[in-house]
């Protein structure tokens, strides 16, 4: 119960820091809520989080770019003006899903998904 209880916490801190980095650069009204552009930033720290893996940077360089995409992820919600609460309720309705998918060898790697035909 403690652990799950400061995990919530966490991500609660995590929101908030993200939100105060927001109104620190007074990104609300300016382009930071076009979706464009930052579909462009998650490409270059996407692009960066390949280098990392492909180019075998150290471990510290992996978490950082792990960091980098969630920091725009939770960016996202913030911008849009989307609640950590709607968040929560979409992810725990998405794992449902996820968790009832079968797994599968496609092209000699393993899948989880719907698999549609
Ligand atoms: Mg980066």
């Amino acid at each position: 119960m403690l652990i799950r209880q400061s995990a919530e916490l966490i991500m609660i801190k995590y929101y908030e820091a993200i939100q105060k980095f927001h109104a620190k650069h007074k990104m609300k009204g300016t382009n930071n809520e076009d979706m464009t552009f930052r579909l462009n930033l998650m490409t270059e720290e996407l692009g960066e989080l390949a280098q990392a893996v492909t180019k075998g940077k150290p471990r510290k360089k992996f978490i950082e770019e792990n960091v980098d995409l969630f920091y725009l992820i939770i960016g996202n919600l913030i911008s849009t003006g989307v609640t950590l609460e709607e968040f929560d309720k979409a992810f725990w309705k998405k794992n449902k899903k996820i968790m009832n998918r079968k797994k599968k060898k496609v092209n000699g790697k393993f899948r989880v998904s719907e698999f549609r035909k």
